[in-house]
């Protein structure tokens, strides 16, 4: 089976995405390579940092590779927090604290919509591909649901009436940002 490195330590999202994929290519980890530096992302978009991460692999450890990159965009925000949703609340990332802050900010707030971006860069010698995906939601007033991670407990997709975090992993792969763009990965992927 072909390897293909996702650029991601992150077990949940690791999860998602070998559920997705897993059957057509083996996806290592960042672990899985022996990569424990910390991958610069200094972008000011979500193509940009997963041009960066997927780069930065492809040129250090010759791997084909694909990175992710992914945030909320609340429309009464001015769509933060955006590239910065993993620090909204400041240094070192919290999810806990962010989310905490993201209700403090949408306190008394009428306009709740939202919306979760995914941004996958796939790198190989001879090719840069980008794939993106996007769910529109809304932010509620209470955490609900212990499924998923993030702001998961807040967003309620549109069509729904539960949150990210009450779905079941195999609900919310079926419609995330994530499920989206790395969808749209796979049938590139198959058909090359
Ligand atoms: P990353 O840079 O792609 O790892 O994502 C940045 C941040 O966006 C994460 O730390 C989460 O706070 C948030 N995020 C991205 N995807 C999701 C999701 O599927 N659910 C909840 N939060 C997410």
């Amino acid at each position: 089976m072909k390897k293909i490195v996702f650029a991601t330590n992150n077990q949940h999202k690791l999860g998602e995405v070998r559920a997705m994929i897993g059957k057509h290519f083996e996806v290592l980890s960042l672990q899985d390579i022996d990569c424990n530096e910390d991958i610069p992302e200094d972008g000011l978009t979500f193509e940009e940092n997963a041009i960066q991460k997927a780069l930065y692999i492809k040129d250090n450890y010759g791997y084909d590779c694909f990175a992710d990159d992914s945030g909320l965009e609340v429309t009464a925000l001015d769509n933060a927090p955006g590239v910065f949703s993993a620090r909204y609340a400041g240094e070192p990332s919290n999810s806990q604290r962010n989310i905490e802050k993201l209700m403090c900010e949408m306190q008394g707030k009428e306009e709740r919509s939202a919306r979760f971006r995914t941004c996958v860069a796939y790198i190989t010698d001879s090719e840069k591909k980008i794939f993106e995906g996007c769910i529109e939601g809304n932010i509620i007033t209470t955490l609900r649901g212990f499924n998923g991670f993030g702001y998961d407990p807040l967003f309620v997709p549109c069509g729904y009436d539960i949150t990210f975090a009450e779905m079941s992993s195999e609900e919310k792969n079926k419609i995330s940002h994530r499920a989206i763009a790395i969808q749209k990965l796979i049938e590139y992927l198959l058909r090359n």
